[in-house]
């Protein structure tokens, strides 16, 4: 028994035991910091518990797994650019949509290119 009268729960992950206000409920835990305790702990479930320094140690892991194995996930930064490159299409889109109906600027380029002989 501890010696304070705080419950403790053992972590399945570190098997220290820790206080209650320092372990989560498994089905607390989502995406892909979830499938990465799967499957670097086989035995747990979202059933089980998680104490925070586990889960902070393993979002570390998850967020540098990521990262290097290159997902696709943007950062901010990057989604911002991919967003502002999106834009520029529908934007030039616009633009050839306006040339496409606009007969006569299509005509006055068109007559004004050498004609082959
Ligand atoms: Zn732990």
């Amino acid at each position: 028994m501890p010696k304070n009268h705080a419950k403790t729960y053992t972590c399945p992950i570190c098997h220290q035991e820790k206080p209650a206000r320092e372990v989560l409920h498994g089905d607390l835990v989502h995406g892909g910091v979830l499938e990465l305790i799967q499957n670097t702990h086989p035995g747990w479930s979202a059933q089980d518990l998680i104490c925070l320094s586990c889960l902070n140690r393993l979002r570390a892991e998850y967020v540098g797994t990521v990262l290097a194995a290159e997902r696709g996930e943007l950062s901010r930064l990057e989604a911002e650019v991919v967003k502002s490159l999106k834009d520029q299409e529908m934007i030039s889109q616009n633009i050839n949509e306006e040339f496409e109906s606009g007969n006569t600027f299509r005509m006055s380029v068109e007559t004004s290119m050498p004609q082959p002989r």
